[in-house]
């Protein structure tokens, strides 16, 4: 019997690249044995307002695998992933980025570790050219602090390149919350997880889709999605400082009561509003945190929105 492979690609604005990335991706799709394996590429165009849905379209055209869901607008990287998953019939799905950063010849590797019987297989980058030190570094604590403050384990210089089992995916696919970091959500499904190690190349073409303000969007996501740490760090806090509180009042309440100097004390007074005001709405804003992702999750609005399926059979 043959069996469904679905490569899933999320793209947004990736005119330069999309291409060359659906040419190197048909080419090591087509080195499987056709006897055993077939093949679906489902491109998710995340709201581009390039020439990336025209050259989608295009493709479409002249290749029967290929398949496109076009999104109302831009829902970011990990809805987009979510969407091809779940549109998907593959008895395994890969996950892989448009700007081929990794390599499709990789992919294979995956599946030869799906066939020994793993149900996750996800790439780990041994070696990342053309990023900057800064997204080094930051990704580096990033991984340190997310798996000190949850209880899942997630791996390390991973991203989303990954193969998933059909069994491990319609178990991920249940999972329906609005806020979502892909990679924690893997990790925490569990099943036989296995990685290959690969070199991440640079960008083959174009800019970076993850400017500074979305990789914290994605960094905030990940923590208060997989801990609850930041709250007790707030209780925490607030403990402390009703420990100093009342260590003032009560000798606030002495000076005033078995000394004559009880006029002074004005710098106390103001360390003492001003330190405590502001711990008040350091913790307020920890709670408020989660409080809006509760109000996210509350409205059950649907994750993405298609404006357009094309090359789907229904
Ligand atoms: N991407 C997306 N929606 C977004 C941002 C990015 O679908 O809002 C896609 C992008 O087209 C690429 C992948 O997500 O295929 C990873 O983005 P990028 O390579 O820019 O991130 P980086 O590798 O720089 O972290
Ligand atoms: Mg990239």
């Amino acid at each position: 019997m043959t069996k469904l492979i679905s490569i899933i690609v999320p793209c947004f604005n990736e005119q330069e690249v999309f291409v060359e990335t659906n040419r190197r991706l048909k080419a090591v799709m087509s080195q499987l044995p056709i006897e055993q394996y077939q093949y679906e590429i489902i491109y998710v165009n995340d709201g581009s307002v390039d020439q990336t849905l025209p050259l989608i379209k295009q493709a479409l055209t002249e290749d029967k695998h290929l398949k496109c869901l076009s999104f109302s607008r831009n829902f970011g990287h990990q809805i987009a992933i979510t969407a091809g998953l779940d549109a998907c019939k593959g008895d395994a799905a890969v996950v892989i980025d448009a700007d081929l950063q990794d390599p499709p010849t990789v992919i294979l590797e995956m599946i030869s570790l799906w066939e020994k019987g793993y149900d996750v297989v996800f790439g780990k980058r041994k070696d990342r050219v053309g990023e900057s030190s800064f997204k080094l570094l930051t990704a580096k604590y990033f991984y340190k602090l997310i798996n000190r403050l949850s209880d899942v384990d997630i791996p390390r210089d991973t991203g989303d390149f990954r193969l998933m089992d059909r069994n491990a995916l319609n178990q991920f696919l249940l999972m329906r919350e609005s806020y979502r970091f892909v990679r924690g959500m893997v990790a925490w499904i569990g099943f036989n997880q296995t990685f290959v190690e690969y070199d991440r190349e640079s960008r083959f073409a174009g800019q970076t889709k993850y400017p500074l303000k979305k990789m914290l969007r994605l960094a905030s996501d990940a923590i208060l999605s997989f801990s609850n740490t930041p709250l007790k760090i707030a209780t925490f806090v607030g403990f402390i400082t009703s420990i100093a509180a009342f260590i003032g009042i009560v000798y606030s309440l002495y000076v005033r009561l078995f000394t004559k100097s009880w006029v002074e004390g004005w710098t106390f007074l103001m360390i003492a509003i001003l330190l405590i005001g502001g711990i008040i709405l350091l913790v307020l804003g920890i709670i408020g945190e989660y409080v809006g992702r509760i109000y996210g999750e509350i409205k059950q609005r649907p994750l993405y929105i298609v404006k357009d399926k094309m090359g789907f059979d229904d």
